[in-house]
């Protein structure tokens, strides 16, 4: 059995909104010299919204996407 990724749900952090797996991509951000790492060892993936100009903007700002990501990354990701 194939798994129906199309009827995927995912949340995006951008919006907060659920959307099936289409209208979802992944932004990665390096972070590693922010870790104190080797370059291209730690990354945050963000999803966002390909349809909302809103979403894309915040994907691709890493600040952004590091402040929302902090938590996580404290806990050692
Ligand atoms: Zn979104």
């Amino acid at each position: 059995m194939t798994p129906d990724f199309e009827n995927m749900v995912w949340t995006c952090p951008c919006c907060n909104q659920q959307r099936t797996d289409k209208y979802i991509k992944v932004r990665t951000h390096d972070i590693s010299v922010l870790m104190g790492l080797e370059t291209g060892t730690a990354f945050i993936n963000c999803k966002y919204c390909i349809d909302m100009p809103g979403c894309i903007e915040k994907a691709s700002n890493r600040d952004w996407v590091i402040e929302k990501f902090k938590p996580n990354l404290n806990k050692g990701i």
